[in-house]
């Protein structure tokens, strides 16, 4: 599936990138909502966490250690940040292409804001 994230990775739209191998794609997100607000993504199009496969693993495990390595580069590392990814419609996934958002940079909020739907 043709994806806003999809066309990134071909380079027909501009991204400010911070990271990338033959894998895994990492870029600066347009609406950041913390001072450092990085988006991760794998060069293969899973369409969301629930299409994780056991192959993927590895992937998924690199991508981890990808996050870890930006946040010493940009300096959050020790000061911490949040990896999150958001799957499906009560998430809000606005992009059907996995993706993680490496965020800090500031004391960061509530996990989750503003619904008392599960209080
Ligand atoms: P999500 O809501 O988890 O699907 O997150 C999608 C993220 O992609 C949002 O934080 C958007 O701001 C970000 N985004 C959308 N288009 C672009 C783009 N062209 N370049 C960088 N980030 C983008």
């Amino acid at each position: 599936m043709e994806t806003i994230f999809s066309k990134i990775i071909e380079g027909t739209i501009p991204a400010k990138k911070v990271f990338e191998n033959e894998r895994i794609l990492a870029f600066y997100d347009i609406e950041p909502a913390a001072p450092v607000h990085v988006l991760i993504i794998p060069k293969k199009p899973i369409p969301s966490m629930n299409e994780v496969t056991t192959e993927d693993l590895p992937l998924i495990g690199e991508i981890h250690a990808v996050a870890q390595q930006i946040a010493a580069e940009l300096g959050i590392k020790e000061s911490g940040y949040r990896l999150i990814n958001n799957c499906g419609p009560d998430s809000g996934q606005a992009v059907p292409h996995l993706h993680y958002h490496l965020i800090g940079g500031a004391k960061l909020g509530a996990l989750v804001g503003g619904s008392k739907s599960h209080a």
